[in-house]
């Protein structure tokens, strides 16, 4: 797509989008130049699910000190120092472990990850999550981690929902963060993200409504 295609899309998604719910753009799939392009009209955040393909844009975009970097994607165990030298937020813990791990791990880095935890509101074999019901039995643990400020919950819709399904999903989410006395709610993609806005999203993970097909397929988190 080209820079004034992009643009426009930009454009009339902010429009579309009501002051609470910020647009993280997902760049995953698309090069350093379209974040270059994004960057110049004002756009901040953007989010990657791969750690080498994020870091190789990063290191050709350095002179945008204002970029804010969010992972979105299944984090490895084994990637986790990685992710924290090169993300400031974290979209998709899904156990206790791995947020102790991360804990752990931003404690010697000397940093304080923003994280959200995702959560599975309905059967899906194919995403992460958290069931509710597990997530709210280890909540006093997950809140008593030093080195991670969690600041609200992720989720992804499965394929195939109704649109009143989604919504319904989506304010279950709304609901559980709610309860937690989580502000963030980090929900709603190209297809669906109508939906989670009026449901109470407060971050949008777009990608191809903004920069169109990816060049290379990549599955979700
Ligand atoms: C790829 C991805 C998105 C963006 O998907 P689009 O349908 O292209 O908007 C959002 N969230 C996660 C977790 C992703 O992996």
């Amino acid at each position: 797509m080209d820079a004034h295609d992009l643009s426009r899309r930009w454009q009339s998604l902010m429009a579309a989008l009501p002051p609470s719910a910020r647009l993280l753009a997902v760049s995953k799939g698309h090069p350093a130049a379209a974040i270059r392009d994004l960057a110049a009209l004002g756009q901040v955040a953007f989010g990657e699910s791969r750690v080498q393909e994020a870091l190789r844009k990063q290191e050709e975009l350095a002179d945008l000190t204002q970029l804010q970097w969010h992972f979105i994607g299944r984090l490895q165990a084994n990637k986790v120092r990685q992710v924290l030298r090169a993300f400031g937020t974290i979209h998709s813990l899904d156990s206790l472990a791995l947020c102790e791990r991360v804990s752990r791990i931003a404690g010697e880095e000397r940093c304080q990850p923003r994280v959200m935890l995702q959560v599975k509101l309905r059967p899906d074999p194919n995403k992460g999550g958290w069931d509710p019901k597990d997530l709210r039995q280890v909540w006093p643990d997950l809140q008593r981690l030093p080195h991670c400020s969690i600041v609200g919950l992720m989720t992804i819709a499965p394929l195939g929902l109704a649109p009143e399904e989604r919504l319904a999903l989506f304010r279950d989410c709304r609901q559980l963060a709610d309860d937690l006395d989580l502000s963030e709610c980090s929900m709603g993609m190209s297809g669906d993200w109508a939906e989670a806005v009026s449901a109470g999203a407060t971050w949008v993970r777009l990608g191809s409504a903004l920069f169109g097909e990816r060049s290379v397929q990549q599955s979700v988190a």
